[in-house]
């Protein structure tokens, strides 16, 4: 097997058993490949090898390598910030996008997805940790940022995603996503969606419910951000 191969072979025994430990039926984890900084072809690869979600976070990168692959159903997930000047090609060019962090935002994907694609997926951004630097609304914004959106035509509100302070504290990183899971039971049971939980920490938020996992270096090793 290849590297990449392996590599997902692992991660997929690591979500297997914290669904177990947590009583969970693993097909409910969704493995969201984090492919940021990786060529084409190593979509390519981990495609062969199963995977069909992928998690970009520079949307110029994306559209390049989404060229390179238009052979491939693949299922692009836009995960990074979102200046307004890009939600047109998002909206264009994503299934979901996990970073909505704003109502602006959300209006122009809603306004500029095509009627032809059907709605576009979206998770509203949560910054549980309340660092000052993350993106993320507030915990107390959730609720009536959630109300609009849900309104947008030509959106599908899914639920919710965070990226909580790193740490390797197995009990810190539960209280966080804990956390997402409580905003979300909030707003009732339509939203049927958590991404959260990265390589380091996909245990603790399968534990606390995470449906998407976004994992990039487990899977592809380190990234390189010299790459031209
Ligand atoms: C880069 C990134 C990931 C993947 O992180 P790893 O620690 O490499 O698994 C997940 N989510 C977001 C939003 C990211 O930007």
């Amino acid at each position: 097997m290849s590297t990449i191969a392996t590599n997902i072979a692992k991660v997929g025994a690591r979500i297997r058993e914290a669904a177990q430990a947590s009583a969970r039926d693993a097909e409910s984890v969704g493995l969201l490949a984090v492919s940021k900084t990786q060529p084409a072809e190593v979509i390519r690869e981990a495609f062969g090898a199963g995977v069909k979600d992928f998690g970009e976070n520079y949307l110029q990168e994306a559209l390049d390598k989404q060229t390179a692959l238009t052979d491939l159903a693949l299922h692009w997930h836009f995960i990074g910030p979102i200046q307004s000047n890009k939600t047109k090609a998002i909206a264009e060019h994503f299934d979901w996008v996990h970073s909505v962090d704003r109502l602006k935002i959300a209006q122009r994907l809603s306004e500029q997805r095509p009627d032809s694609l059907g709605p576009l997926n979206i998770c509203l951004q949560v910054n549980v940790s309340g660092e000052a630097s993350k993106s993320g609304c507030a915990p107390e914004a959730v609720a009536g940022l959630a109300e609009a959106i849900a309104e947008l035509p030509r959106l599908r509100l899914r639920g919710l995603m965070t990226i909580p302070a790193p740490t390797e504290d197995p009990t810190e990183q539960r209280r966080a996503f804990a956390r997402l899971r409580q905003l979300k039971e909030a707003l009732g049971p339509d939203l049927d969606t958590l991404s959260m939980g990265m390589s380091q920490d996909l245990e603790a938020a399968i534990a606390e419910g995470a449906t998407w996992v976004r994992i990039g270096t487990a899977l592809f090793g380190a990234r390189d951000y010299g790459r031209p």
